[in-house]
């Protein structure tokens, strides 16, 4: 079932949907039906848990065979941490998980035509999954936004609409468009995120069968944090886990609306950073971000632009080309260091391909 956050009224999945008839948001509420005894015998993407996942018919699953991305170590800068290689996806970013969810929903209703806006890894996810079920795309992009991050875009046959004015003015026009069209928003879609929740089995599973005691992953809607938490819960609800891991959200100093939530701080917060896959002034989700990081005992931290470029570089000397986004995973993992004990499991998500 949809729920709305705003008043409460709940819709069958049976038909399409993005957002509550009062202009509310969207959570995704079904019955957790989780039986990891089953997955390892699956084939090793993201589909092996269709069981929990919102599309009924298997005919209908838009997939490139994304997911069941490899762990690895990595070097810090005095310790050794395990990295979640959720760069290795068919556009190069995490966003496939989502896209491949939502998209399979949208094909299972017979929805053909959508908006979406991106100027970067959910525009390029989106277009790449509905070019593969044939369903047509419009992605709104800010005018100012670099050619060579919009060639993938279009190389997947979206529509390119080009909005001038900022990041939050291409979001409004998408938002009005998708009164006469279905918004396969990546912030909006709460079936997002039941995608991106694989991740967490998928740690899950790659650690026989124990959670992580800290994760670390970067934050700018909260896609992959509100999914990846959504995982743990359900692996805790089933019994598998028996307690979460404490989450570490890692922004951009320049642009940190979680860190100034989180601590009730006043925040610089600006649109400007490297990092331009978390460059995200007022995430839709903020208090949503909030609350599951004080559930599970996280954090989030800042990392200033030296310290993103700083960790490009220093991945990639150990053979991990990751783009700044990710990288400033990196960086703040780099800079609690010192907190993660020999004892305790901490993931790092590196989310995005140098490569884009
Ligand atoms: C989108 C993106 C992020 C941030 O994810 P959110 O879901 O917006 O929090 C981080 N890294 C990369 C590479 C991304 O594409
Ligand atoms: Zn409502």
């Amino acid at each position: 079932m949809f729920a709305c956050q705003t008043c409460g009224k709940s819709f069958s999945p049976a038909r399409p949907r993005w957002r509550c008839d009062c202009g509310g948001m969207l959570d995704w509420t079904s019955e957790t039906k989780l039986h990891p005894e089953v997955w390892a015998g699956q084939y090793p993407d993201m589909w092996r848990y269709q069981e929990s996942l919102p599309v009924i018919h298997s005919a209908h699953i838009v997939s490139l065979g994304e997911g069941f991305t490899p762990l690895t170590e990595m070097t810090l800068d005095s310790s050794q941490i395990t990295i979640k290689q959720d760069y290795l996806f068919p556009t190069g970013s995490f966003k496939d998980r989502g896209a491949s969810v939502l998209v399979s929903k949208m094909k299972e209703w017979g929805i053909t035509h959508c908006v979406e806006d991106s100027s970067g890894n959910a525009g390029s996810a989106i277009a790449a999954y509905c070019a593969r079920a044939g369903i047509r795309c419009d992605i709104y992009v800010p005018a100012s936004a670099s050619p060579a991050k919009l060639e993938q875009i279009k190389a997947y046959g979206a529509q390119l609409v080009a909005v001038n004015g900022s990041r939050e003015d291409t979001a409004c026009a998408a938002f009005k468009a998708a009164e006469s069209s279905f918004y396969a928003s990546h912030v909006w879609h709460p079936l997002f995120m039941q995608g991106t929740k694989t991740a967490a089995f998928e740690c899950w599973e790659q650690l026989d069968g124990t959670a992580p005691d800290i994760v670390i992953l970067p934050v700018g809607n909260g896609s992959l944090l509100l999914g990846v938490a959504l995982g743990f819960r359900e692996l805790k609800k089933t019994g598998a886990i028996n307690r979460l891991p404490r989450l570490i959200a890692v922004q951009a100093e320049q642009v940190s609306p979680v860190f100034a939530a989180f601590h009730q701080t006043g925040g610089q917060i600006c649109n400007r950073t490297c990092a331009s896959g978390i460059a995200v002034a007022h995430p839709r989700r903020l208090q949503q971000i909030v609350r599951e990081l004080r559930e599970c005992s996280g954090m989030v931290i800042k990392v200033d632009e030296n310290a993103i470029l700083d960790a490009k570089h220093f991945a990639a000397r150990q053979g991990i080309y990751v783009e700044l986004s990710a990288a400033a995973a990196l960086a703040g993992a780099r800079q609690v260091e010192h907190m993660l004990s020999a004892d305790e499991t901490a993931i790092l998500f590196l989310t995005g391909h140098g490569l884009k």
